[in-house]
């Protein structure tokens, strides 16, 4: 099958910048990942197919070769002149990852990986998995931000054998396949001339030395089960169903690999009289009809503790009244919420033989007959004036 031209295979063309073919490469990679597309043979095809092309065109030289003789410069000069783009492995392809996505893969964090990749050369890129645990935080918390210390039961290296699995340090073993250098080189003569192909160490998957004995606590596995107490900054403002990570805090990886995240995830624990919506807080006050009509001052709780409120007199049931930055703060910002204060006006349940008395004495009086004005707000107009 003739091959792709290598600007089509990356939706780029022959006046694409450097950095162009970079994000273009980066957008197939995620694109294309075997992680997202297990089992998709077609997918991989066009994974290696980027790869390749990307090898190529991200390297001055060799673009400039395949800019002059296209896919004919490889064929034609095997012995240094050809711009080199071949077949690549997948452990190839995953090593070019440091330099697109800045210091590592993305995809164990985006895809919930972990637990290291299997790559095509059997090597073990030890990362620990990672943790997920829960916080559950009252409102008072979430609005102030909130430290909390987590005890977390997870995989920690082995203390006697520091993670190397080994029994003690004669127990190390220089690897003889290899010797020591983690992966073997092959040179096999074809017509085009001798060609040189690099793969991981089949005997010792890359680390370039074996245990001859194993350390008796982890039975070689580097990592116990164990207890680490973490301190979690959670900071004010987030909400129900939010996930924080810490990087590094999962579980630990045995031979010098990378631990895994800690994904925190958020819960929180209803308040008693305070409801959240978004960064407001609504309070439901109940008063009686007495003091809605006289006024009154009333206590109302806050997040920040009790505050006094007026009461005008008159107040109509239904009246939203707002207590400015008495909410909840937004995640990274100074900006915060209101508290909204629900009024309802409570009407007795029972009444006594002498509070009914006084009672029907002002049933008829004429400052007691309902009279919404013009001035009366709907229940549409309060409802639109609360959601602004
Ligand atoms: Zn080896
Ligand atoms: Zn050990």
């Amino acid at each position: 099958m003739a091959k792709r031209d290598y600007y089509d295979v990356l939706g780029v063309t022959k006046g694409s910048t450097a950095e162009e073919i970079k994000k273009a490469y980066r957008k197939m990679a995620i694109k294309y990942h075997p992680d997202k597309n297990e089992g998709d043979k077609a997918a991989e095809e066009k994974f290696k197919e980027a790869a390749e092309a990307y090898e190529v065109l991200s390297n001055a030289e060799k673009r400039q070769r395949y800019d002059q003789f296209g896919h004919a410069a490889n064929a034609s000069s095997p012995n240094g002149g050809g711009y080199g783009g071949g077949s690549m492995n997948m452990d190839d392809i995953f090593s070019q990852f440091g330099d697109i996505f800045g210091g590592g893969s993305p995809f164990e964090g985006f895809f919930g990986g972990g637990g290291g990749r299997q790559g095509s050369g059997g090597r073990r890129v030890a990362r620990g998995s990672n943790l997920r645990i829960k916080v559950r935080l009252t409102l008072e918390e979430i609005a102030n931000g909130a430290e909390k210390k987590i005890k977390v039961n997870k995989q920690v290296l082995c203390k006697t054998c520091d993670g190397s699995g080994a029994k003690d340090k004669s127990s190390f073993n220089t690897c003889k396949t290899c010797g020591g250098q983690g992966s073997v080189r092959r040179v096999t003569n074809t017509i085009l001339g001798q060609m040189q192909t690099t793969s991981t160490c089949p005997t010792c998957n890359g680390e370039g030395s074996t245990i001859t004995s194993k350390c008796n606590v982890c039975h070689g596995e580097g990592v116990v089960r164990g207890e680490e107490t973490i301190t979690i900054n959670v900071p004010a403002g987030v909400s129900e169903g939010m996930q924080l990570s810490m990087s590094g805090k999962g579980n630990a990886a045995p031979r010098g690999g990378m631990p895994g995240d800690l994904i925190i995830l958020i819960e929180e624990i209803p308040h008693e009289t305070l409801k959240r919506d978004g960064n407001n807080v609504i309070y439901d006050l109940h008063v009686n009809f007495v003091d809605a009509a006289i006024g009154t001052s009333i206590e109302v709780p806050t997040i920040d503790g009790k505050a006094k409120i007026k009461l005008e007199p008159g107040t109509q049931g239904g009246k939203i009244l707002r207590l400015k930055g008495k909410g909840v703060p937004e995640v990274n910002s100074y900006h915060r919420g209101d508290q909204l204060i629900h009024v309802n006006i409570w009407t007795p349940k029972a009444l006594s033989r002498e509070e009914r008395e006084m009672l029907e004495k002002l049933q008829g009086s004429p400052n007691f007959k309902p009279n919404p004005g013009k001035n009366e707000k709907s229940f549409f107009e309060r409802m639109k004036e609360y959601f602004e």
